[in-house]
């Protein structure tokens, strides 16, 4: 079995879910699809908690029914029959009428606001399932509700949720697509809860991980990660495949993928995620697995606005401790250290967050002399397979690098990642340098030697 989880702007149009119907019969393999709310809904059920919240009952009416306009137009373009139309109008007054009357309940608490958002993807799978079964597909929709579970802090219990989802499945065994909401779950009080925004890519991972699917497949309209930031960079491609590890390094560095702790079912029990894009379905997106077969150089990526600190000791010499000083100033502001290099008397770190800079620097001077902070700095992080064995990676890189001055390295932390600090204004030369020297540089030379 699969997952196939699309998101916001995946089902936000009436002919995007007609699309989305397409895919799945074009596809042999039995699934469950995973569907957020259509682009813009979970917003305005925000916004409409809010009202009831402040007791802006009118506020929180008409916002309710623009809301409910906007899906009045969506099912008379995503119904073809009369039949299906007639289904759709009774999901949208039930649910809207639902919302109405958790919006009257005072006092207006947190569980009234919660049910209020899951709203979103209740409408959509539901929209969605009466539209396959219009078409006489077979699907059946199976209610997150009744199978997504986290404890009292929050965390989704996968052994629970593998249990019931077993269940739930055994029972219908003849259906090819299994239709459920992203995003929405209940606690241990029974009350409906979420996983916090951007949630359905986890829901999809939980399932795979829990039914142990096949593939993930992610579908958005973007064509999976790319190696390089495309805004910046002129010939950037998708990458093909990743590694857990080495989609997590990206992930920090912003790169429009998954957040880490969201793939972590999926790495957990080995499931393959696959982000692919709606618009191009026939492109093979980039894959997420334990493994990768591809070359050693996946990615570069960049973080702005880095602080450089550098620390001195003559007191540092063969010591032991003084890093840990170093690192309970850095702890009393919690701030994080991004970047570590060290030498035998000095100690210089990264940050991103320069709020206490001085507090920090005031601190470090009781122990230690400090040179001029350096602001304005970028890291390069270059993500790849870097295990300890293989060579001249560095060489690579510092070669691309050879007019650019370089602040900091950082390398063998993980054999995944090579990071680098440069000054900001050197950071699209940096990018395009490497993007070249790596990606197309080596492809050139292979093409000259295996030419006839
Ligand atoms: N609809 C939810 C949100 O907008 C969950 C999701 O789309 O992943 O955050
Ligand atoms: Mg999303």
């Amino acid at each position: 079995m699969q997952v196939w989880k699309f998101g916001g702007t995946s089902v936000g149009k009436p002919e995007r879910m007609h699309s989305i119907r397409e895919l799945l019969n074009n596809d042999p393999s039995r699934k469950i699809v995973v569907l957020s709310a259509l682009s813009g809904t979970t917003n305005a059920l925000i916004s409409i908690g809010e009202s009831a919240k402040a007791n802006e009952d009118v506020a929180a009416a008409g916002k309710i029914d623009d809301l409910k306009a906007h899906y009045e137009s969506f099912i008379k373009a995503l119904y073809a029959t009369e039949t299906g139309l007639a289904k759709g109008k009774e999901i949208v007054d039930a649910e809207f009428g639902y919302i109405r009357s958790l919006v009257g309940i005072k006092p207006f608490a947190p569980k009234q606001e919660k049910e209020i958002v899951a709203e979103g993807e209740l409408l959509s799978t539901k929209m969605f399932q009466a539209y396959l079964e219009e078409q006489g597909e077979n699907s059946v929709l199976f209610p997150a509700l009744e199978f997504m579970r986290i404890d009292a802090d929050g965390e989704p219990e996968l052994a629970a949720i593998e249990e019931k989802l077993s269940a739930m499945l055994s029972q219908h065994p003849d259906k090819q697509t299994i239709i459920t909401q992203g995003f929405i779950c209940r606690n241990p009080r029974e009350e409906v809860d979420n996983l916090k925004r951007g949630g359905s890519d986890y829901t999809a991972s939980l399932i795979g991980g829990a039914i142990r699917a096949e593939e993930i497949q992610i579908w958005t309209d973007i064509d999976g990660m790319h190696n390089n930031d495309p805004r910046i960079v002129k010939r950037t491609f998708p990458i093909r495949e990743l590694t857990f590890e080495e989609a997590a390094e990206l992930a920090y560095f912003g790169a429009k993928i998954l957040h880490p702790s969201t793939i972590t079912p999926a790495k957990l029990r080995g499931v393959p995620v696959r982000l692919k894009n709606t618009m191009q379905p026939e492109a093979p997106g980039t894959l997420i697995a334990n493994q990768t077969s591809e070359r050693e150089i996946k990615a570069i990526a960049a973080k702005d606005n880095i602080t450089a600190i550098y620390i001195h000791s003559t007191r540092m010499l063969n010591a032991y401790g003084f890093l840990r000083r170093v690192f309970e100033i850095f702890e009393k502001y919690k701030t994080p250290v991004d970047m570590i290099t060290t030498s035998e008397v000095s100690v210089s770190v990264t940050i991103d967050n320069d709020e206490n800079l001085q507090a920090i620097s005031a601190d470090l001077r009781e122990f230690a002399d400090l040179e001029e902070h350096d602001r304005d700095q970028n890291i390069i992080c270059i993500v790849g397979n870097f295990s300890a064995d293989k060579e001249g990676i560095a060489l690579k890189v510092l070669d691309a690098l050879k007019h650019i001055p370089i602040r900091m390295i950082s390398y063998g932390a993980s054999e995944h990642n090579l990071s680098l600090l440069i000054h900001s204004k050197y950071k699209a030369e940096a990018l395009n340098v490497l993007n070249e020297r790596l990606f197309f540089y080596e492809d050139a030379m292979k093409d000259i030697f295996t030419a006839p």
